[in-house]
């Protein structure tokens, strides 16, 4: 079958032939339908978050049909329309057990090697071993998931829309709901309007804050932000972005998102909240980057956390994200402003390098996809 792999950073990732075994226990094989390009497969495909991790077949955040299912499995049939999540959560270690399953122990270790639970790949190609990327691997026509990675969603909800859910939905109303709480009413500063920004405006409008400030450089993502919910968009090109957000918040954010992974815009989140208020770092910083703040401010009694995955239950909201989305209370096509296929996967890469653009969703079976948009 296609895939779209990396074999070393600073080289093209490219479509190859590649073998897929069959699934082991626990384990369903997926017929891929869509998938979205987000901005951590460019930092992995780029060598920033360690060495070793390729050859690889990339993709995290997808959705399809399940074919085959392996031994032990009950909760999935072939046929039921699923959306993948990369935290398989194991269910027993201290993480699972203390309610926090987006830290599994087991499925981060695996993630991080590249394998499924086992330990072990179910991806070839001439002899050598390929790693599962974050143990989803679907820039695929098919791939083989742990059956917790792969959650059933209505079929009702079109395949290339759920496809979005797994990581950048998940993620980013996650951060609002689980990580910062907003309440009513509490203000929101975004910084950073792509994918994942994008969803974290539509997080915070359905969480019922106002004012919500949008943050970026790019016009286009600012008009994307507004359409999601943002009430004021500040172009940080042309404006000083923390007098700006102070100004619009009366003195401050309740809660600031940075939606970059880069140290001078998580101190512009860092920046732009009230005392007592929150920054909560969603954005990717790579490996061996350091990220600074004054120390006087811890003062002022704000805290700045980090949250990964959506700080939630990805199985439990995965469905619940995607029954708004059929209801009409979330418009999950809303971030797609390119749609490509296998072959454009690297050039989706590159608008992602160059910040243009938000998601790009690769359609790999058009039948199963579903229409546009
Ligand atoms: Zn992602
Ligand atoms: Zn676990």
């Amino acid at each position: 079958m296609r895939a779209v792999v990396l074999r070393e950073p600073g080289r093209p990732v490219a479509v190859e032939d590649v073998e897929l075994d069959p699934p082991k226990a626990n384990e369903v094989l997926v017929r891929v339908a869509a998938a979205g390009v987000c901005h951590s497969d460019v930092r992995l495909a780029d060598g920033e978050l360690g060495d070793g991790r390729w050859p690889i077949v990339l993709g995290h955040e997808g959705a399809g049909v399940v074919e085959t299912v392996g031994e032990g499995v009950e909760q999935l049939t072939p046929g039921d329309h699923v959306a993948f999540s990369f935290v398989p959560a194991c269910g027993t270690c201290r993480f699972c057990v203390a309610g926090r399953p987006n830290l599994c122990e087991a499925a981060g270790a695996c993630a991080l090697a590249g394998v499924l639970m086992d330990g072990t790949s179910r991806l070839h190609s001439n002899g050598d071993v390929l790693q599962h990327g974050l143990m989803t691997a679907c820039f695929a026509e098919q791939t083989v998931v742990a059956a917790a990675g792969a959650v059933k969603i209505p079929s009702e909800l079109p395949l290339r829309q759920a496809a979005l859910l797994g990581c950048g939905v998940v993620t980013g109303f996650g951060a609002v709901r689980n990580a910062a709480r907003v309440a009513p009413g509490e203000s929101v500063c975004v910084i950073g309007c792509g994918g994942v920004g994008l969803q974290v405006i539509a997080g915070a409008r359905l969480a019922g804050a106002a004012p919500i400030v949008a943050v970026d450089r790019s016009r286009e993502k600012l008009e994307l932000a507004r359409r999601r919910g943002a009430t004021d968009a500040v172009d940080a090109s042309a404006t000083d972005v923390v007098s700006a957000v102070h100004e619009l918040t009366g003195g401050g954010a309740d809660h600031a998102f940075e939606v970059v992974g880069r140290p001078d815009t998580v101190r512009l989140a860092w920046d732009s909240v009230r005392s007592g208020g929150q920054a909560t770092v969603v954005g990717l910083v790579p490996r061996h980057v350091e990220v600074s703040v004054p120390g006087i401010d811890f003062l002022s009694d704000k805290t700045l956390r980090g949250t990964y995955y959506g700080s939630g239950d990805a199985a439990r909201e995965l469905p619940e994200l995607a029954a708004l989305a059929v209801a009409g209370d979330l418009d999950l096509a809303g971030v797609v402003t390119h749609t490509t296929d296998l072959d454009g996967v690297d050039g989706a890469f590159d608008r992602l390098r160059r910040g243009e653009g938000a998601r790009t969703i690769v359609i790999i079976d058009p039948d199963l996809a579903g229409g546009a948009p």
